[in-house]
C-alpha cells in the first residue's frame, strides 16, 4: 500500500490491484493510524475494491480500526451500476448517533442543582448491560410500530413535541423499514431495551458552551456561550446488533452468486438491487428508527429530570446518526446518480440551502457532533458546501488504544482523580470498565476537528466542555 501526502492535511492511498478508486485520508499524519500491526488504512483500500465505489474510498481525521470497514469510513456506490450494500459498512450499533438539547439555563443556575440533578439522572436513565429499558413494548405489534415510526411515534405517544422531529435527522423515522427481515432473536432483544443508553462508550452528558465559534450559525442552532445543554449518545443497542450479525452472514454465502469476491469476510456485500441488499436495508431501516426512539425515550427522561430539579426545558438542537447506510440521489462526477453512501462513524453534514433541512436552518446548514471525551471537549461543527466525501464529517475524537489496551495503561484510581481536577462528576456503571473509555485513550478532538474543517468537512460554531457524565 503507498500512502501519500497531500499537502498537511491529507493523504492518498494509490490505487493498485484490485482497488476501483483511490483512498483519501482527510488527516495531517499525527491523526493517522500508522502504529505497526494496525489496519485501518488497509481497510480503507478494501472499501476501494467494492463493486460500484465511486469517487474515492475516504477516511475522517478520527479514522481507527473497525469491522470490515473503518470507523470514520465513508464510501457510496452506484446503484445503477451494480453499487454493493455492506453492513459492515454501517457497523454493529446501526444508527448510533448523537442527539443535543438546549437548556433554557446558565452555569450559575444550574450550579446549586448540580448533585441533585445528578442523583435523579443517574436514577431514571437506564444503563449498562442487561438494565433494561424506560418502556417495554406491551406486545410485538408496539414494537413493530416503534420500528416502523421511530421518534414519531415516541412523540406521538406524548414523550416530546411536534418540533423535536423537525430537529430529527429524516424526521424521526426513515420510511422503507420493512420489519419482516428482522430475526425474533433480535426482536426479544431489542423488546427489553427501548429507552436505554447501553454500555462503554455511550453517554449522557451534562455540557457547558464553553466558546462560540460562530456566532450566526450558534444562534440559529439555540446556543450561547455559558448555556447549559445535554448530549445524548446511543443507539440501536442488541436489536441493532443481531440484525448486523445475521446480514453479515446471509450476504456473505449470498455474494458468489453475484460474482463478488471481497478482500475481506468483514465486507460482505451484494448488489443494493438484490433481495439480500433490499433486504439488509430494510431490516437497517427498522434499526434506525429503533435507535431514534431510543433516544427520544432518553431526551424524555431527561427533560423530566431537568424539570423538575432545575425548572428548566430542554429544546432539541438537532438528532443526527453516524452509523447509517442512505440511499442518496446526487449530482456526481458530472451525472445524476442514486448512491448508497455508507457513513460507518461518520456524520452526515448537509450544506446551507439543501432541501432536506428545516426552514430554521436553511440559512446555515446541518448542526453536526463531534463528542471528544468525559474528561476533554467536545464541538459542534455546522455542514459546509462543496463537501468531497458526499457532505459527510468525522464523528468523535476516534481510538488511539483499543478498550483493552485502555484498561491496562490506566487505572481508575488515576482517572478519577483526573476528573475530579477537572471538575467533571461522572457517574459509571463500573469504573473498570470506564477505563476504556479514559481520555487518555483517543485523539485530541480538537486537531480532529480542526483537521476537519481545513478539509472542508465543516466549520467549528461551538465548543462545549463536560460537568457531569452518565457512563453506560
Ligand atoms: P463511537 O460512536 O465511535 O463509539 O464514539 C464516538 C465518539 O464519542 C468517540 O470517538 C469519542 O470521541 C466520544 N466519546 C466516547 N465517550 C465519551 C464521553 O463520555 N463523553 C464525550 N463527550 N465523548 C465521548
Ligand atoms: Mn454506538
Ligand atoms: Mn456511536
Amino acid at each position: 500500500m503507498r500512502l501519500v501526502e497531500d499537502g498537511p492535511w491529507r493523504s492518498r492511498i494509490e490505487q493498485t490491484d484490485g482497488m476501483r478508486v483511490p483512498g483519501v485520508a482527510f488527516a495531517p499524519r499525527e491523526l493517522l493510524p500508522l502504529e505497526p500491526g494496525d489496519k485501518s488504512l488497509e481497510q480503507v483500500a478494501n472499501v476501494a475494491t467494492l463493486p460500484g465505489i465511486v469517487r474515492a474510498s475516504y477516511a475522517m481525521p478520527d479514522i481507527h480500526w473497525g469491522y470490515g470497514f473503518p470507523i470514520g469510513g465513508v464510501a457510496a456506490t452506484d446503484v445503477a451500476e451494480g453499487g454493493v450494500v455492506s453492513p459492515g459498512g454501517v457497523g454493529f450499533d446501526i444508527s448510533c448517533g448523537v442527539r443535543l438539547l438546549a437548556a433554557d439555563l446558565d452555569q450559575e443556575g444550574l450550579l446549586p442543582h448540580m448533585p441533585a440533578l445528578m442523583d435523579r439522572l443517574d436514577r431514571v436513565i437506564p444503563r449498562g448491560l442487561g438494565r433494561g429499558g424506560l418502556w417495554k413494548p406491551p406486545g410485538r405489534a408496539e414494537l413493530h410500530e416503534v420500528l416502523r415510526g421511530g421518534a414519531r411515534y415516541v412523540v406521538e405517544h406524548g414523550h416530546g413535541v411536534p418540533r423535536d422531529l423537525d430537529r430529527c435527522e429524516d424526521q424521526g423515522a426513515v420510511d422503507d423499514a420493512d420489519v419482516s427481515q428482522v430475526a425474533e432473536r433480535a426482536l426479544e432483544r431489542g423488546a427489553r431495551q427501548v429507552g436505554s443508553l447501553g454500555s462503554a462508550n455511550h453517554f449522557l452528558e451534562i455540557q457547558l458552551v464553553d466558546a462560540v465559534l460562530d456566532e450566526r450559525c450558534a444562534e440559529a442552532f439555540g446556543l450561547r456561550a455559558g448555556q447549559i445543554c445535554v448530549m445524548i449518545h446511543c443507539g440501536s443497542r442488541g436489536l441493532g446488533h443481531e440484525i448486523c450479525g445475521d446480514h453479515v452472514r446471509r450476504l456473505d454465502s449470498a455474494q458468489r452468486r453475484y460474482g463478488i469476491s471481497v478482500p475481506d469476510a468483514q465486507l460482505a456485500c451484494t448488489p443494493v438491487d438484490s433481495p439480500e441488499g433490499r433486504g439488509y436495508l430494510g431490516a437497517m431501516a427498522a434499526a434506525a428508527n429503533y435507535a431514534r426512539a431510543n433516544r427520544q425515550w432518553l431526551s424524555d427522561a431527561a427533560r423530566r429530570a431537568f424539570r423538575t430539579v432545575t425548572g428548566a426545558d430542554l429544546d432539541l438542537v438537532y438528532d443526527v446518526s453516524h452509523n447509517l447506510a442512505k440511499l442518496e440521489t446526487r449530482q456526481t462526477d458530472g451525472a445524476r446518480r442514486t448512491l448508497c453512501v455508507h457513513r460507518k462513524g461518520a456524520t452526515r453534514a448537509l450544506p446551507p440551502g439543501h432541501p432536506d433541512l428545516p426552514p430554521d436552518l436553511a440559512a446555515v446548514g446541518q448542526p453536526v457532533f463531534v463528542p471528544g471525551t468525559m474528561g476533554t471537549a467536545s464541538y459542534v461543527l455546522t455542514g459546509v458546501a462543496d463537501n468531497e466525501a458526499f457532505d459527510s464529517c468525522c464523528h468523535g475524537a476516534g481510538r488511539v488504544w483499543s478498550r483493552h489496551r485502555a484498561q491496562r495503561e490506566i487505572t481508575s484510581g488515576v482517572l478519577r482523580s483526573e476528573l475530579a481536577d477537572a471538575g467533571v462528576t461522572v457517574r459509571p456503571t463500573s469504573w473498570r470498565s470506564v477505563t476504556e473509555e479514559a481520555p487518555g485513550a483517543y485523539k485530541d478532538v480538537d486537531a480532529v476537528v480542526s483537521a476537519g474543517e481545513h478539509n472542508g468537512l465543516g466549520r467549528l460554531v461551538a465548543r462545549l466542555v463536560p460537568l457531569g457524565v452518565l457512563k453506560g
